[in-house]
This record gives structure tokens, sequence and C-alpha cells, in this order.
């Protein structure tokens, strides 16, 4: 079905993925992403479940066919059950594809509904294998809660992908047991570079590791062929020969990825963002309350207008590139 009003940008990039952060909260506070006393946005400043799925759907009729569900952590906001249930029913009318982001904590009670709904691939992030190293990063995290949703999911059906922040000093010597461990259990591994989003307590620049330096270390025992896949994400994929996995690398610092750029990504809040590293923004949920789809049309194509080429973080500038953080933006 081609849509009568699709969404383009000013740079002739065609939006069809969407990252929709369905909550703000999370249970686990991992250190490069949150302050460990995080404020949380007042309930009634996030959309309603209902008001989510409007908004989908006027987003499907301008050809979105990728959503992504996210957050702070999607598993914790009540009803993603319902949630869920409702977006599936999109997939193949309209919608390609749902997929979710999740730390797992709580996905072994939810594979087989999630999969019922017609959701086939997930991505678990996971920084750590080790128990003390887990709790230490997520200030809270229980490794085997967490790997037990990893087991479900994979007993579930689903094609796992598992995604690994790498921070120097923390878990680079984790990286390529992590990859062998993904090979053994028949996971993706996807290595992610740490962004300056928000304020933490700790000074990212002393655990940025440039995953170009990942990348020599790892070509010193794998043979990395470069694969045309993509998913969808900014992700560049290699196949590892030996293991027969794919291993991605996001690089928004050594490689910025944003020309093919196909994404716009809406907080809990109902702010659609047209760039993960930039302020840019229309305000949406007033608009689903009282206002009608031609306002809502409208606000979108001023976030297309003005969406910006692409970001530029510096890891060690003095302040974060934006200061909300991933959790807020719906990483
Ligand atoms: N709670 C879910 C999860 O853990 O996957 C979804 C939201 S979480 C914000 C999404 C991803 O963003 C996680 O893989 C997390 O590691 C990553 N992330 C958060 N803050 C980041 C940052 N400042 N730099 C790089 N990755 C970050």
């Amino acid at each position: 079905m081609i849509p009568s009003n699709p969404m383009i940008d000013s740079f002739g990039r065609r939006i069809s993925y969407v990252r929709l952060s369905v909550t703000d909260r999370c249970d686990l506070r991992c250190r490069y992403c949150m302050a460990e006393h995080m404020t949380f946005l007042p309930r009634k400043d996030v959309l309603s479940l209902e008001e989510m799925v409007e908004l989908t759907d006027i987003l499907i009729a301008r050809g979105v066919k990728r959503i992504r569900l996210t957050g702070g952590e999607p598993l914790v906001r009540k009803g993603i059950d319902q949630l869920v249930r409702e977006l599936g029913k999109r997939i193949g009318r309209g919608l390609d594809e749902l997929t979710l982001t999740t730390n797992a904590t709580q996905l072994a009670g939810h594979a087989a509904m999630l999969f019922g709904c017609g959701i086939r691939r997930i991505n678990v992030s996971l920084d750590s294998r080790d128990p003390d190293r887990f709790r230490h990063i997520t200030r809270r995290g229980d490794l085997a809660q967490v790997l037990a949703g990893i087991e479900a999911a994979a007993d579930a059906g689903f094609k796992i992908k598992i995604n690994m922040v790498a921070l120097k000093g923390i878990n680079e010597d984790e990286i390529a047991p992590m990859l062998r461990w993904c090979a053994s259990q028949g996971h993706d591994l996807t290595l992610i570079e740490t962004m300056p989003l928000g304020e933490v307590e700790e000074d990212r620049t002393k655990h940025y590791l440039p995953l170009s330096d990942v990348r020599a270390r790892l070509e010193e025992e794998f043979r990395l062929m470069p694969s045309l896949a993509r998913t969808g994400g900014p992700a560049r994929y290699f196949e590892v020969e030996q293991l027969g996995i794919r291993l991605g690398f996001i690089t928004p610092l050594t490689h910025n990825f944003c020309d093919g750029c196909n994404r716009i990504r809406i907080a809990a809040t109902g702010t659609v963002f047209g760039c993960l590293g930039h302020e840019q923004k229309v305000e949406l949920r007033d608009l689903l309350r009282n206002g009608s789809p031609e306002a809502i049309d409208d606000a979108l194509n001023q976030l297309l207008a003005g969406k910006p080429k692409g970001h530029q973080f510096r890891i060690a500038a003095a302040r974060p590139a934006v200061e909300r953080h991933m959790s807020v933006t719906g990483g």
C-alpha cells in the first residue's frame, strides 16, 4: 500500500521506522544511561495506551512499516500486553514488523504473550555475563533473572539479538567471550558506543571505548566479513565466519550513521524527536487529546521539514549532546 501522504524529510529521506517509548520508567539504573535517583514523569504526562495506538495508526497511514517498542523498560509499563496485542493486529495490515528492546528482567513472564502477538525479533541489552559486574553496571540487576528471560524468549521461538554497550575498563574483556556465548546460543550480537545523552554521575569519557579499536582487536581472532544485511536500524553488520553469527557495530561517535536515517523517535509523552542527538521536536500529546488528525499531520510535517541532517556527538564535550537521557527519547 502506497501512502498518499508519505513522511519524507527535507533531505529526501523517507521515514518508515518508529521507535516508540512506552514508558520512561525502568527497573534498572545502568550507570551510562541514568542517574541513580532519576525523577520519572508523572502519569498524566504519559500517553495512554489508547493514545499510543491512535498515533500508531496515523503513522502507519503515512508509511511507517516498522515499530520498535522501547523505553525506559517497555515491559514495566502497566497494560503492555494490551498495547502489544493491539499493535500486533496491524502486522500484515500496513505494518511489516513489530519489535521490542528490553532488559529482559520481566521477559520470562511475557515471552509467550509477545510471540503470540506476532513479535518475532527481540533485542536484549546485556552488558556483562558476570553477576557482580552486571549488578555494578545496572546498580541493581539480577543476572540470573535476565538470563532466564533470554532463555524463555529463545524457547518461545524469538530471534534474539544481544546489545552490549562497550565500556572501557568495565566490560571490554568480555566482548570476545560474549561473542562466543552468543554463537553458542544462536543469538546475534551488536556492540554500541556510549553516547553523551543526559547527565549521569559517571564521567562517560572515562569508559568510552571506540568500536574501531574493538573491531581491530576482534579481527586478530575472528574473520569478520562485511555483510549487506540491514535490520532497519543504524547497525553495520559483519558475519563472523568461524562462529556463524552476525556481529553489529553501532558507532555514532567513530562513524556517523545518519545519511540513511529512516526514523523518528516518540517519547512516552507524545513528544516526537527527529534525531537522537538534537532537541528538534514536536509535541503531539495535546493534539491527540484535543486536536484533529489534520493538526497531527501538520505537526509531523513540521518535524520532517526541520529533521536535522545528522548528529555530531563528541564524547569529550563538557556537556552531554542533549539534556535528555536515552530512556526519555526511547533507546
Ligand atoms: N530498557 C530497554 C533495554 O534495556 O534495552 C530499552 C531502553 S534502553 C535505553 C535501550 C538501549 O540503550 C540499551 O541497550 C542501553 O544499553 C542503551 N543506552 C542507554 N543509554 C545509552 C548511552 N548513553 N549510550 C549508549 N547506549 C545507551
